[in-house]
């Protein structure tokens, strides 16, 4: 290698219009994002303040633990509280102080906002700073929303990530955030990589505790693991931390370019890049290869959902020879996905928000191999023939970076296989 892999020029879909639609939504709510975030930081505890829907998403989706003590529960505020706000900000302390006290390894509280008007009517952020007065320093108050009215169901983490932000101490030294939550095996492959090649010092956002060495000032640069971190994004530039564009680390070819636009910065030679990622990139091209034998010529039509979508688009079309019909965003932020719309080649409708039944027309008529979708919508598709794949598996398995390659091509691959022995069966 003579030079280190160059971010793509402007080009592919960056200048595609982006068709935009204001209508009914089919999305999950941030407060999804608690049962990926509470593995990953093992001081916190998310209290929901909300209603037992709230508590039943939470319960279902994460499992009842018997012997752990989670680190998420739900205070339900019962539809007398709508009467009087002042009792609701008084039983909120009271089920704070009850839970801190019998629960001294909690450094970081977080009050989760939600969906019910009652709710909504509460000042959490004040609620937040008087209780971080109460109980500093041992246990620092903050709030976010996961309110399903306002956020997809990946808003959560950048909701939480962003309210921790302004709170990080100063620290001017020059370094290298990554940030986003990955489960703990995939974070040391990466860091691995980069440490490989001499890149340091490097710091994860979240850290794993409170108390953990983690500062951001002029001197951070940082790079995004998940391409949901926009409110983050703007957190992190505002305390004057710089971020590295680049290709989100889906694929050989997407975790080449993330790695090479920070190893640009760091100033790596191309020997010692190819010396580190040689042999992983050939073990990620074959993986890939192997599942993406049956997707090769296939389509793919993606609702808006996970804010993977257009990482993922680059990925199946570049790598693994699908064509796009329509690729589906919640938020297009060109700030962030702009490598990978670059490098998207021209074809797809790009579209952001949505309007459910429009979009759901245009995929009837299309008939995808493959539509990726959230769970509310699979079923109905399944039963009009379709094969989908839930968006939300891609968050909560690990898809990340060379030695996830081939089991993110598998996703996708395995529910058109499905659907082929499917017929085979039906035709003998
Ligand atoms: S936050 Fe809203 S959408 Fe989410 S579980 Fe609670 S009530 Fe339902």
């Amino acid at each position: 290698m003579t030079e280190l892999p160059r971010l793509p020029v402007s080009g592919g879909c960056s200048d595609t219009p982006i068709l935009k639609q204001r209508g009914q939504r089919e999305v999950f709510c941030g407060l999804t994002g608690i049962i990926w975030l509470h593995r990953k930081m093992q001081d916190a505890f998310f209290l929901v303040v909300g209603s037992r829907t709230c508590a039943h998403l939470l319960q279902s989706a994460a499992g009842v633990m018997i012997f752990a003590e989670p680190r998420f529960g739900t205070a339900i505020l019962e539809e007398t509280d709508l009467a009087g706000l002042a009792d609701a900000q008084d039983e909120l302390d009271k089920v704070v102080d009850e839970l801190l006290a019998r629960r001294p390894d909690i450094k970081q509280l977080f009050l989760v906002g939600s969906c019910p008007s009652e709710v909504i009517k509460l000042d959490l952020s004040k609620a937040a700073e008087r209780m971080t007065q109460r109980h500093a320093p041992s246990v620092r108050v903050l709030n976010f929303s996961g309110s399903g009215l306002e956020t997809t169901f990946t808003q959560g983490e950048d909701a939480c990530l962003a309210s921790m932000v302004p709170v990080l101490p100063k620290d001017d030294q020059r370094q290298l955030l990554l940030v986003g939550a990955l489960p703990d095996v995939v974070e040391e492959q990466a860091i691995g990589l980069l440490e490989a090649m001499g890149i340091g010092p490097i710091k994860v956002l979240p850290a794993p505790r409170a108390t953990d060495d983690l500062g951001v000032g002029d001197g951070t640069v940082y790079a995004l693991i998940q391409p949901f971190l926009g409110d983050t994004h703007d957190a992190l530039t505002r305390r004057g931390a710089r971020h590295l564009p680049a290709p989100f680390p889906f694929g050989e070819e997407g975790t080449t370019q993330w790695l090479a636009a920070i190893a640009t910065e760091f100033g790596v030679s191309p020997e010692l890049f190819e010396q580190v990622t040689a042999a992983p990139r050939a073990r990620a091209r074959k993986a890939v290869a192997q599942a993406a034998e049956v997707l090769r010529g296939k389509s793919v039509f993606f609702f808006p959902d996970s804010q993977l979508e257009i990482p993922l688009a680059r990925f199946l079309t570049r790598e693994c020879g699908m064509e796009a019909i329509e690729v589906g965003a919640p938020f297009i932020h060109k700030g962030i996905i702009g490598p990978d719309l670059d490098m998207l080649a021209e074809g797809p409708t790009i579209s952001e928000g949505q309007d459910v039944d429009l979009q759901l027309d245009r995929a009837l008529a299309a008939r995808p191999a493959l539509t990726v979708c959230g769970l509310g919508l699979a079923n109905p598709l399944e039963a009009q023939g379709l094969s989908t794949k839930w968006a939300i598996e891609l968050v909560f398995t690990p898809v990340h970076f060379y030695e996830q390659a081939g089991d993110l091509a598998g996703l996708f691959s395995r529910p058109i296989r499905r659907a082929e022995m499917l017929k085979l069966e039906a035709a003998e």
